[in-house]
């Protein structure tokens, strides 16, 4: 569906839990941890019906994400269910990769099309500071078993000032001689974010080619969101740029996204969503759900006000809303 703006939207990421196996500093408060139980969360039937309705509308691609996906029971199920809606081309996973190599066999077997694998370090002391658990071994076995099961690997980095600038070459050389994609995601000020400076794509862009002579920049194609790729000449893969602060992609933005609790988000900024669970609790019919999930989904805003002050900007952290 095209909404007030003009813009296609064709792509829904689910959140389906906000509890997860790592404490990653910048993204979950420690300090108040307010994790639903599960009766708050939308069941699977829900996220079904709600789908569904995405997907008359015209969604065709969806992310699940969390908190950490693959903490949820069956999510395996969920997948499936989730790949058999009409419309629905293909289902990606967000995931810490922790969990990753214990269920992607099952995973790909129920419809998965491809993995985004969050890693902000390569260091095992300095994964550990930073997400509070000594998993690293656990994600570099979980991207090596996807790479050999042949899904799409896309690794999810975040740098931060005085944290990990240090290791921006160590994971460009990742591209090397694996069959994956780097894409580096600047920061936003979002939830514990908001303690932390991010280092902008711009400079990592400019520590790249010091470092590097034989650099191409790649054509944008269809499957590139918002990211913006290089690739180092010979190597296997590319090293993409989302710079969502620095270079704002607002007006080709064709995301929707779903809290596990109950709200449908137009954007990732604003604190405001129509919650669908009161709606279906209160049995809407498909036809009504159909219509609020189309009038929202018109309503999206134009752009994000990250670096601005302004009225309405989400307050959750980023595992609340689903990163
Ligand atoms: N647990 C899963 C994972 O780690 O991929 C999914 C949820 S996590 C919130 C999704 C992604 O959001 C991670 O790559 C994380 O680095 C990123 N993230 C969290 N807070 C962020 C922020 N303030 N700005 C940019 N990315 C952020």
């Amino acid at each position: 569906m095209i909404d007030k703006f003009g813009r296609k939207i064709d792509y829904l990421r689910i959140s389906v839990t906000e509890n997860c196996n790592l404490k990653c500093i910048y993204c979950i408060d420690e300090n108040n941890i307010l994790n639903s139980c599960n009766n708050d969360i939308l069941t699977d039937d829900e996220i079904v019906k709600i789908a569904t309705e995405c997907a008359r509308l015209g969604i065709k691609k969806i992310r699940i994400t969390g908190g950490e996906p693959l903490v949820r029971k069956n999510i395996e199920s969920l997948i499936y269910k989730l790949k058999c809606i009409n419309g629905i081309e293909e289902i990606y996973i967000t995931t810490n990769g922790v969990l990753l190599h214990t269920k992607i066999e099952d995973l790909k077997k129920n419809g998965l099309t491809g993995v985004n694998i969050s890693l902000d370090s390569l260091n095992k002391d300095r994964f550990k500071k930073l997400t509070k658990f000594d998993k690293l071994q656990d994600v570099l076995l979980s991207i090596d078993k996807a790479l050999e099961l042949g899904l799409k690997v896309k690794i999810n980095t975040v740098i931060v000032d005085d944290i990990n600038k240090d290791e921006i070459i160590d994971f460009v050389n990742l591209t090397k001689d694996k069959n994956l994609d780097i894409r580096f995601i600047e920061l936003m000020p979002i939830g514990a974010a908001k303690n932390y400076k991010g280092t902008s794509n711009e400079e990592i862009n400019q520590i790249i080619n010091k470092n590097f002579k034989n650099i191409k920049v790649e054509n944008k194609s269809k499957r590139s969101g918002p990211a913006k790729y290089i690739r180092i000449d010979n190597y296997k893969g590319k090293i993409g740029f989302i710079s969502p602060i620095s270079s704002c992609f607002c007006e080709d933005c064709n995301r929707i996204r779903l809290t596990s609790t109950r709200f449908l988000k137009k954007c990732l900024h604003y604190n405001y969503g129509v919650d669908l669970k009161k709606h279906i609790r209160s049995n809407i019919s498909d036809k009504d759900l159909n219509e609020l999930i189309y009038s929202n989904i018109y309503d999206k805003p134009q752009e994000h006000l990250f670096m601005e002050d302004c009225d309405n900007k989400e307050n959750k952290y980023m595992n609340q809303i689903g990163g």
